[in-house]
């Protein structure tokens, strides 16, 4: 009769699929089950199974044979064990040492299944009411942990590279509006600014110099600064790059210090850069995504030192605070700067409503719709508590010290230094063959072979292996296994190939 309630029958049974009161009993099932499954992944041997790139093609394809076709649970359940989870790789595992991804802790992971399922979007108060104030709560907290004044805050990121690209732009929006009474933000381009260069040490994370490029100053806006010989920025080379720009005519704005860099987790002088930055009047920011959080810790909290000076602060909480990608910070000294941010949308939350008592967090951030993923963390302080995730920081932090000693004297590898934080820098020298090919070939067969996942890094143009430590119950014979593992595949190379 009417054409509008005429629906068909597929959509009757899968409107069940919807989370709401009448879908209860079946969220409780699926959630039942896909936990089992998830288990299971827990007791995948390896870090990797080792199946090849062109076999789980071959599998991903199959799911294109049907499109139409609909699984039930326990059908889709079985179809991503076998393409998913059997295959992906486990950051957990005591063999994964490669990158900046660590162990998630539970608390966590249920703050982040609550965040999930109710789905909140955080950026006005309308659509989030009580997570906004969450949200704010741990930014509060994290400011308050780093040193900054009352008058700061911050947001939750979608990770350092955003935060990091929010810190360069209200560098340069403030030092343009400070300086020349320009408004970046309403009007766009202005020719003074091509002349605007950033500093920072030529160790800093490469999404500096992508986030100028991104603001449409290029790569060449970021002069980089030579570090010393533990890999930290060295003041005097830096007032030497800002005397330098100057009489080329350019103009400093800003230096860029990294507290943790990715490869080597050394520390620039926060309090000597401060004074620099204080003594050029030009903005500070601190990019923290790796070290940030050893503010928790008593090993290293004295290398942070300077970072309350900060105008602005990168931290990751993804990497160094155990908690499920995305979860990460941006700080900034005075609220007032994300004025350079903000924008009033009619529908969204229109200035002249503008409330105190009801924030809207979309005028700190440069995304719309954004998860709460403040909540995790939440969990994590309530239930882990701030002091033991320093205490699982400087744990990881004495692996990798035990792991230097235990290799800086063997004569198959060359350590290329000490570690500061969590990673170790070498590379596998017991060989005739060219040591880049080497390193490479036993990174790479490691991975494909599953057996354990190292990355690989350079320094002064020559390839070294990079062991990244980021979990706690990691043990040094843990390591010695893998380091063996090096060894061997080193050492077949030469009888292979
Ligand atoms: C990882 C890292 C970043 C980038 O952070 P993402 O969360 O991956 O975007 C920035 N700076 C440093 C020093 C890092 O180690």
């Amino acid at each position: 009769m009417f054409l509008e309630t005429q629906t068909n029958l597929t959509a009757d049974i899968k409107i069940d699929q919807f989370f709401d009161s009448q879908s209860k009993y079946t969220y409780q099932e699926y959630i039942q089950k896909v936990v089992n499954y998830v288990t299971n992944f827990l007791n995948n041997e390896n870090f990797y199974s080792g199946e090849s790139p062109n076999n789980l093609r071959l599998k991903t394809d199959l799911l294109r044979a049907n499109p139409n076709a609909t699984l039930s649970i326990d059908e889709a359940l079985k179809e991503i064990k076998e393409l998913y989870l059997d295959h992906t790789v486990a950051f957990h595992h005591p063999n994964y040492v490669a990158h900046l991804n660590c162990p998630v802790l539970l608390p966590a992971v249920v703050g982040d299944l609550v965040a999930s399922s109710v789905n909140t979007a955080i950026e006005t108060w309308d659509q989030s009411t009580s997570a906004t104030l969450i949200e704010q709560e741990m930014i509060r907290w994290i400011c308050s942990e780093m040193g900054l004044p009352t008058v700061s805050d911050g947001v939750f990121t979608s990770g350092g590279t955003q935060s990091n690209f929010m810190g360069l732009l209200m560098a340069r929006d403030h030092y343009a509006f400070k300086h020349y009474g320009l408004n970046l933000k309403e009007n766009g381009w202005s020719d003074i600014v091509s002349k605007f260069r950033f500093f920072c040490s030529e160790k800093a994370h490469f999404s500096i110099k992508k986030n100028a490029a991104l603001m449409g100053m290029g790569y060449n806006s970021v002069i980089p600064v030579a570090t010393d010989d533990k890999m930290k920025m060295q003041p005097n080379a830096l007032v030497q790059a800002i005397e330098k720009e100057k009489q080329l005519g350019n103009i400093p704005i800003a230096v860029i210090a990294t507290a943790g860099t990715t490869d080597f987790g050394s520390f620039d002088p926060l309090d000597a850069i401060a004074q620099i930055t204080d003594e050029y009047d030009i903005w500070f920011h601190v990019d923290g995504a790796y070290g940030g959080s050893y503010i928790l810790t008593e090993t290293h909290q004295h290398l942070l030192n300077g970072i309350e000076r900060a105008d602005s602060i990168t931290i990751d909480f993804h990497k160094t605070m155990f908690q499920p990608v995305c979860s990460s910070a941006f700080l900034v000294r005075d609220t007032k700067h994300f004025k350079y941010v903000s924008y009033y949308a009619d529908y969204l939350n229109p200035l002249e409503h503008r409330d105190s008592a009801c924030p809207n967090l979309i005028e700190k951030s440069i995304q719309t719709t954004r998860r709460f993923d403040a909540l995790k963390l939440w969990f994590t302080l309530k239930m882990t508590g701030a002091k033991t995730i320093g205490s699982f920081l400087e744990k990881v932090h004495y692996l990798a010290l035990d792991l230097y000693y235990s290799i800086k004297d063997d004569t198959d590898f060359e350590v290329a230094h000490k570690p500061e934080l969590s990673t170790l820098v070498f590379r596998y020298v017991a060989s005739e063959v060219d040591f880049d090919t080497i390193n490479l070939f036993i990174k790479n067969t490691l991975f494909k072979s599953g057996q354990a996942s190292i990355a690989s890094t350079k320094l002064d143009d020559k390839i070294y292996l990079k062991f990244t430590l980021l979990n706690p119950k990691s043990t040094i014979d843990n390591l010695l296994n893998i380091v063996q593992l090096i060894k061997e595949t080193g050492r077949n190379y030469k009888t292979h190939n």
